[in-house]
């Protein structure tokens, strides 16, 4: 990555802003899944050991500006602290004079984390004032939080403007992982696409066809490939204002000599929820009052095979409702294989914040090369585009280069 990061930053007693990317998910204000908050935690760590002072700063939610306690990041600050082993208080709004003084007691080694920055409209409006206020805490600024750097807002882009800025450890192992997919991914190299809607992903899809040896395609969206197919998907999800995309998708392929693997058979449910009737149909054989829920056992096969000699893959999108435990067995037959490539030195790149969530809920996150901690950005990545986040950040000088 030719950015500038924390190490080449002077920091010692300096104040540092670090926005992060603390926006976990939360059920009756407890924490559900805290990789978030540990993938901060080596860019935090390094800047205390250099003697920083640190000022963390996230958004939660969508609270659209206005103050929702149900959002405020109290929870989040509990396990920072329990996390670096030293206090972590967190501030009562992100603006106001407790707030400026509470920056102007923090000491080199300590922590402080501000109140959610989208309680302020401001913030998601890149309002130039507000940048300039959260600017005025600190003396450099460092940008960590590649789930948001897809977003330009206050602090993730206006806030740069002001102060020196560089990438965050993690943004820049983000930023390494899904680099090298695009530019020197090891052969094969398939991805795997799946989740609820194909028009999320048509972009990103049309990008990778001409990077990728293998497209695998399952889950919801797999439903409007089968219908450019000439099938019958039944009550499934499907958009079938996108099967002329899906067919252009499907073409494309065949032009650039990407082999496309589609489910051959598939669960089918009486209905999306837990509890109800199901079976395993052939693809062309899919009833109009059943839903495709899962891959059936010779698709999941089929896929498996496929993907046996990968050396790169990415992946985003579940391959079922995988929610329901009674349809999540092609995601998970898949995780595992997944999880056994990497093991055998394959690169695999899973990103999507339900994807994540499936292979965390397998145990296996552990296995894969690299979890992305964002979901629209590493997509946004994918399809070729500059994350605004990344693109406000300085270049590291040429190597060479005059001063
Ligand atoms: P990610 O968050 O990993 O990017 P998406 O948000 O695109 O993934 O999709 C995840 C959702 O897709 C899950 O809630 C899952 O239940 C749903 N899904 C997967 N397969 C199907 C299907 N066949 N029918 C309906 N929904 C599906
Ligand atoms: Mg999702």
């Amino acid at each position: 990555m030719n950015k500038l990061t924390i190490r080449d930053a002077d920091v010692a007693g300096k104040r540092v802003f670090v926005r992060v990317d603390f926006n976990v998910p939360l059920a009756d204000g407890k924490i559900t899944d805290d990789s978030r908050i540990r993938a901060a935690i080596p860019t935090i760590n390094l800047l205390l050991q250099r003697g920083a002072r640190v000022i963390l700063a996230s958004h939660l939610g969508r609270p659209d500006g206005k103050v929702q306690d149900g959002l405020r990041l109290r929870p989040v600050g509990e396990r920072l602290t329990q996390l670096l082993r030293r206090h972590v208080p967190v501030t009562g709004d992100a603006l106001g004079v407790g707030t400026e003084d509470a920056i102007k007691r923090l000491r080199s080694g300590e922590v402080l984390l501000l109140e959610n920055l989208r309680f302020h409209a401001e913030e998601e409006k890149n309002d130039p004032g507000f940048a300039a206020t959260l600017a005025s805490y600190a003396d450099i600024y460092v940008n960590d939080a590649f789930g948001t750097a897809h977003r330009a807002h206050a602090s993730t882009v206006g806030i740069a403007k002001f102060l020196p800025s560089y990438a965050g450890l993690l943004m820049e192992r983000e930023i390494e992982m899904l680099s090298r997919l695009l530019e020197t991914p090891e052969r094969p190299f398939a991805a795997i696409l799946g989740g609820a809607k194909v028009s999320d992903k048509i972009k990103v899809i049309d990008h990778l066809l001409t990077k990728v040896d293998m497209l695998v395609l399952g889950g919801g969206m797999a439903n409007t490939f089968l219908l450019a197919q000439g099938k019958a998907v039944g009550k499934s999800l499907a958009e079938p204002d996108r099967v002329e995309d899906a067919r252009r998708i499907l073409a494309t392929a065949e032009a650039n000599g990407v082999r496309v693997v589609l489910p051959v058979d598939v669960i089918v449910a009486k209905e999306v929820t837990r509890g109800t009737e199901y079976k395993t149909l052939l693809a062309e054989k899919i009833p109009a009052s059943w839903h495709i829920v899962d891959l059936g056992k010779a698709s999941q096969d089929l896929m498996v095979d496929a993907l046996s000699d990968a050396k790169t893959v990415f992946w985003n999108g579940p391959l079922g409702v995988f929610e329901i435990p009674s349809f999540a067995h092609g995601t998970r037959a898949v995780a595992r294989m997944l999880a056994d490539r990497a093991d055998k030195g394959a690169t695999v790149v899973v990103g999507g914040g339900d994807s994540v969530a499936a292979v965390t809920q397998e145990g296996l996150a552990d296995r894969m090369t690299h979890i992305s901690t964002g979901g629209g950005a590493s997509l946004e990545f994918l399809e070729g585009r500059d994350l605004p986040g990344v693109t406000v950040l300085p270049d590291r000088p040429a190597v060479g280069a005059k001063a």
